[in-house]
Order: C-alpha cells, then sequence, then structure tokens
C-alpha cells in the first residue's frame, strides 16, 4: 500500500507539471499575441459559475480546466508592447522565487517561525537602502503594494506628530486629538486621498503644482504658514502618473521640518515607481533631496518587475511604525527587547506570503549595475517612443520626457479619442486613455523590462496607424 506521503507527493508533481507546462505556454504567447483579452469578464462569467460541484475533482485536471477558461480573459500584461496604467512585466527570478513562495507556504510574520524569510528580507531591505541611497537605519516593511505602502507610512506619520503634540493616539484615539493638517500636491496619486480616508484624517489641503504636475515649494511655503503650529503632514511625490516629475525634495524637506517653533512636519514621499530613479546615477539627480524625508512608498511589482502583489514602505525613526504596528501578545514569538523587529511590526498584517523574497531574487540577480541599467532604459525606452510620437502628424507631447512616462494628446479631445479606440482595437500594444492638463490624452508607461526595439518599433507603428484610421 502507498502511504499517503507519497501519494500526495504524486500528487503534487502531476499538478504542478501541469501548472509548470500552462505558464510557459503563456509567457511564450507574449511574443505574438494580441494584447488585450477576448472575452469580457460578464462573458466568463458563465464559463466559471458553473454549478458549485457536489464531488471532489482531480486537481491536476482543475489546473488544466482553469488554464481553458482564463485564457481568452487574460490581458498580456507581461508583454513588452504593453504600456497600460504603471504595470510592469516579470523577471524570471523573481518569478521563479515566487514560485518557491507559495511552494514553502511559509507564514511570515515572526523571525522565529520562519528564519529563512526573515533574513532574505532583511537582506533584500538593506540591499535596498543602499540602492536608494536612503538612510541605513530605516526600518523596511514589505506590503501588497504602493497603496498599502502609503498607509503604513502614513500611520507612522499620523503617530509621530501627534505625539510631537502630547497625544498618544494608540490609547487615546483620534477622537478629541489635535487637528492633523495634511499638504499634498495638485496631482497626488488617488491612493493617497484613500488612504487618509482609512486612517481617519479626512480631506487633504491641495497645495498648487506646477506644469508638469511637480508640487511649488512657494506655494506650499503658504500652506504651512497657513497651517498654524499644529500637527502637519506633508506629502511628495517621486514620479507624477502622467508626467513622470519628481517633486523638489530638497526643498519640500527644508520647509516642512524647519517650521520655527512649531514641531517639524513629517515628509513622506509616494514613490510607487519614481523611487527607483534612485538607484541610477544617471537618474538620481531628478530625486535629489528625497533622503531627508521621513517615511516613503514603493512599488517593486512595477519598476522592479516581480509578480503581484509586492509594495515596499520604509520609514527612517522605527520607533513610530513599530508603535503603530506591532503586536504584544502571549501566543505570538517576539523577539525582545533590543532584537531585530520580527516582520509583524513593521507591517498592517499578520499572517502574510513571504513577499519578499522575489525582490530578494531579483537583486541577487540584477546586481547594482542590473538595476541601474534597467531603470535607465526604461527611461531611455520613454525618450525613444515619446521621439516617435512627436514625428507623427498632428501629435503633441504634453510633458517633458525625463523618466518613464508620455502623455500625448492628438489634436482635439475627440479625435485624441479616435486614435485611443483604435489603438485598443488594433491589440498590437496596449496604452490606456486618461485626462492631464484638461485634455484627453493617450498615456504611455514604460515600466516592463523586456521591451526590446521590436517592441518600439511595433507599438509605434500600431500608433501611426491608428492615426491614420481616426482621420
Ligand atoms: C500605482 C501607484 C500607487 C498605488 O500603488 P498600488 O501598488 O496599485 O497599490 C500609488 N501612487 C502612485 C504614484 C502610483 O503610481
Amino acid at each position: 500500500m502507498v502511504s499517503t506521503m507519497t501519494a500526495d507527493a504524486e500528487l503534487y508533481r502531476r499538478t504542478l507539471n501541469r501548472a509548470h507546462e500552462h505558464a510557459l505556454v503563456w509567457l511564450e504567447s507574449m511574443l505574438d499575441r494580441p494584447i488585450p483579452p477576448r472575452r469580457d469578464a460578464d462573458q466568463l462569467a458563465a464559463a466559471f459559475a458553473a454549478p458549485l460541484p457536489e464531488k471532489p475533482t482531480d486537481p491536476a485536471a482543475v489546473i488544466d480546466e482553469l488554464a481553458e477558461l482564463a485564457e481568452p480573459g487574460l490581458m498580456a500584461m507581461p508583454s513588452g508592447r504593453f504600456f497600460g496604467w504603471v504595470i510592469g512585466g516579470t523577471h524570471p527570478a523573481a518569478l521563479g522565487a515566487d514560485w518557491l513562495v507559495s511552494a514553502w507556504d511559509q507564514n511570515s510574520g515572526m523571525r522565529a517561525a520562519t528564519p529563512a524569510v526573515a533574513a532574505a528580507e532583511e537582506a533584500a531591505g538593506g540591499w535596498l537602502l543602499e540602492l536608494l541611497a536612503l538612510p541605513s537605519g530605516s526600518d523596511v516593511g514589505f506590503v501588497t503594494g504602493a497603496t498599502m505602502a502609503n498607509f503604513t507610512g502614513l500611520a507612522a506619520a499620523r503617530h509621530h506628530v501627534l505625539a510631537a503634540h502630547g497625544w498618544d493616539v494608540n490609547r487615546q484615539g483620534l477622537v478629541g486629538a489635535p487637528s492633523i493638517k495634511v499638504l499634498v500636491g495638485q496631482e497626488r496619486h488617488v491612493t493617497i486621498d484613500l488612504v487618509l480616508r482609512y486612517l481617519g484624517l479626512g480631506q487633504p489641503i491641495e497645495v498648487a503644482a506646477d506644469d508638469q504636475g511637480r508640487l511649488r515649494a512657494d506655494a506650499l511655503a503658504e500652506a504651512l504658514a497657513a497651517a498654524g503650529d499644529g500637527p502637519v503632514i506633508v506629502c511628495a511625490q517621486a514620479g507624477n502618473l502622467h508626467s513622470g516629475a519628481f517633486d523638489p525634495f530638497a526643498e519640500i524637506v527644508r520647509l516642512a521640518h524647519d517650521r520655527g517653533d512649531a514641531a517639524p512636519a513629517w515628509v513622506h514621499v509616494d514613490g510607487a515607481f519614481g523611487l527607483w530613479a534612485g538607484a541610477s546615477p544617471r537618474l538620481r539627480h531628478l530625486v535629489a533631496g528625497y533622503e531627508g524625508a521621513d517615511s516613503w512608498a514603493t512599488d517593486a511589482h512595477k519598476t522592479l518587475n516581480v509578480p503581484y502583489d509586492c509594495g515596499v514602505v520604509i520609514v527612517a525613526d522605527p520607533a513610530p511604525l513599530r508603535a503603530t504596528f506591532g503586536a504584544q501578545t502571549s501566543y505570538l514569538i517576539s523577539a525582545g527587547e533590543g532584537a531585530p523587529a520580527d516582520p509583524y511590526d513593521k507591517t498592517p498584517e499578520l499572517s502574510r506570503r513571504a513577499r519578499g523574497i522575489p525582490v530578494w531574487a531579483v537583486l541577487r540577480s540584477l546586481g547594482r549595475e542590473g538595476v541601474a541599467d534597467l531603470i535607465d532604459r526604461l527611461a531611455r525606452t520613454a525618450s525613444t517612443i515619446a521621439a516617435g510620437m512627436r514625428a507623427i502628424d498632428g501629435a503633441e507631447v504634453l510633458n517633458d520626457v525625463d523618466f518613464t512616462q508620455i502623455s500625448v494628446a492628438f489634436g482635439s479631445d475627440e479625435r485624441t479619442r479616435r486614435v485611443i479606440d483604435a489603438v485598443l482595437a488594433d491589440g498590437t500594444t496596449w496604452m490606456s486613455g486618461s485626462r492631464w492638463q484638461d485634455r484627453a490624452i493617450l498615456r504611455v508607461s514604460v515600466s516592463n523590462f523586456s521591451t526590446d526595439a521590436g517592441d518600439i518599433e511595433q507599438s509605434l507603428a500600431a500608433v501611426r496607424r491608428a492615426v491614420t484610421a481616426a482621420g
């Protein structure tokens, strides 16, 4: 008789071999598949929503069925010709590591329980601080994405600025607390507003931006003066969604930290994709002064090209972060006084996957030069695409293309929309529509490590066809 273990091992082998095969077929289809899905969610709903089965099915057969059902509804986001939103592909080292993360199935909150994960994530965190030239004593936490990284950084901010005004938010809550003024650039990402909601901080105060969407330092100085001497948080941005532009961090930090007799304001940087400019010697000037901020949020699943979900929060002073998220309770094993923090001390979650491991793997594979080269290549590709767009009759690139984002208009809003529709219908490339500077635009976001010269040429040719079709 075969033992259960042997039977289980055989079942895993059969099932994972099927998954491996389907994964390779999918990745190889990136070479020539149209980018958009062929069916929408409503069309697919019926296929997935067969009656809930009464009886078990062989797991390997389920994987085959899943791959077949999903195939027509998959968007080719890992393609080098995908330029929508800010997405990024998957580096092979990161994907391989991510598979192991699922197989290892480590609940990664505690150093003592999952030492390999803790050690790899601590190493990855250290490498990130080194690459980005951020303060070496900072805490690094791995969260689901930049939304949660913004949440985590701003939660530490909330704790700190209230403590500086004699208020312990952990004990006293928010009711009756000194009112926190949160100053944000006019063109901050929508997730900043979202996380301020989660944090009970309400609507922020908008500070004017310049023509590239950068927060204006003179307007910030006025807003800080108007804020009085109560608790203040300033949110800056590294990488504007439409222009790729960077806020003037050195001035922001100076103004926020030096408020005369009032306590310094906390400066948080949302650098979901733009923080990575700091890892390139050629582009580091774009983030000059950002190291003086108090907290930073970024994504690994965008510019660093690891699979979803992986965001990173960095906080210079670990104390308010650990005060906010640290859990002390008898059934957990905590490291104790003076020992390194447990992962759960630095992020909102207790149980989570080992999402820092793919970051370790991709940094281990690329090295310092490889990361710099990745960032430089994305920016170079953006400037090549911008030049190709400018050469199209009637096309107007609206932003200074210093980083990875391009906003293009094709005359009237109506004509631009016709071009966008024609680009998407063509299917060779994917570029999403948006609105910026009160105009309809085609947005090109260069975020995929695999985009090569052929992808650029095919995508520009598709845009030229779309322009002709739009009339
Ligand atoms: C994508 C993005 C976010 C949100 O990140 P998620 O990973 O989607 O949670 C926040 N800010 C900026 C600037 C972004 O580009």
